[in-house]
């Protein structure tokens, strides 16, 4: 059953956070080119607001952002450019399995790709990378766009209860109970890749275990800095394209 929220205030805030969400998503390097997207459930329907692909995360605007549902009906939104991403599946068939997903990104990012054409996924080598040490699943049953429901629920699968997925040689599916958790986590996926790469070229590192390292990882913490943490990203991401990369 498809059932709806059309409530304008709300859907203007997640247009207003997705955009911002792109631009960090950007300005961190996570994504460069016009595919990749980013979605939010419309709380308490089957439908979610999505980028399209065919339009940058750096030049998104509010009104670009479509409104579909879960089926692949475009309801509103989008603009000139833009189209419904082939891979919305990836975002419906994760809201409909996981209740506690509010947002999903789906990125190519470079560095994370780039180790899982090896088949590995990024561990835990500092302190920032540590919500990772639990490891994070390789979905390589396809290395292809996920153009089918059948081929989301494959990579929803493979995601289990975690909320972070590499697709092999493709890229990541992260979820998040927020956008701005969502986002987040993508950018710190990335950054753990980047630092599992280094950390190996240096020796033979040993990875954090789910123990160590639970500083900044207690739910305090996280709660404590989850806004502050957004804000300052929200502000780098203004400086950085503001210099017109
Ligand atoms: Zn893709």
């Amino acid at each position: 059953m498809t059932t709806t929220n059309t409530d304008p205030t709300l859907l203007q805030e997640l247009r207003y956070t997705l955009v911002r969400a792109c631009r960090i998503l950007y300005a961190e390097g996570v994504m460069e080119g016009p595919t990749g997207h980013i979605s939010a459930r419309v709380p308490n329907s089957s439908r979610m607001l999505i980028k399209p692909v065919m339009v940058g995360f750096e030049e998104i605007t509010e009104e670009e952002f479509i409104l579909m549902d879960f089926n692949g009906e475009k309801l509103a939104g989008g603009g000139p450019v833009g189209q419904v991403p082939g891979e919305f599946h990836i975002h419906s068939e994760i809201y409909r399995a996981r209740p506690d997903v509010a947002s999903v990104v789906h990125t190519h990012p470079l560095y994370t790709v780039a180790l899982s054409a090896s088949g590995q996924t990024p561990r835990a080598y500092n302190l920032e990378g540590r919500q990772f040490a639990s490891g994070v699943p390789l979905f390589d049953a396809i290395t292809d766009a996920i153009t089918t429901p059948e081929m989301g629920q494959a990579v929803v699968r493979t995601l289990g209860q975690t909320l972070a997925v590499v697709l092999k040689c493709h890229g990541v599916a992260v979820g998040g109970s927020s956008i701005q958790e969502a986002c987040l986590r993508n950018v710190s996926l990335e950054q753990a890749a980047r630092m599992h790469l280094l950390a190996n070229q240096a020796g033979t590192p040993t990875a954090l275990g789910p123990a160590e390292g639970t500083f900044l990882g207690s739910p305090e913490v996280r709660r404590a800095r989850a806004q502050p943490t957004w804000d300052y990203f929200v502000r780098r991401s203004e400086r950085i394209l503001s210099n017109g990369r």
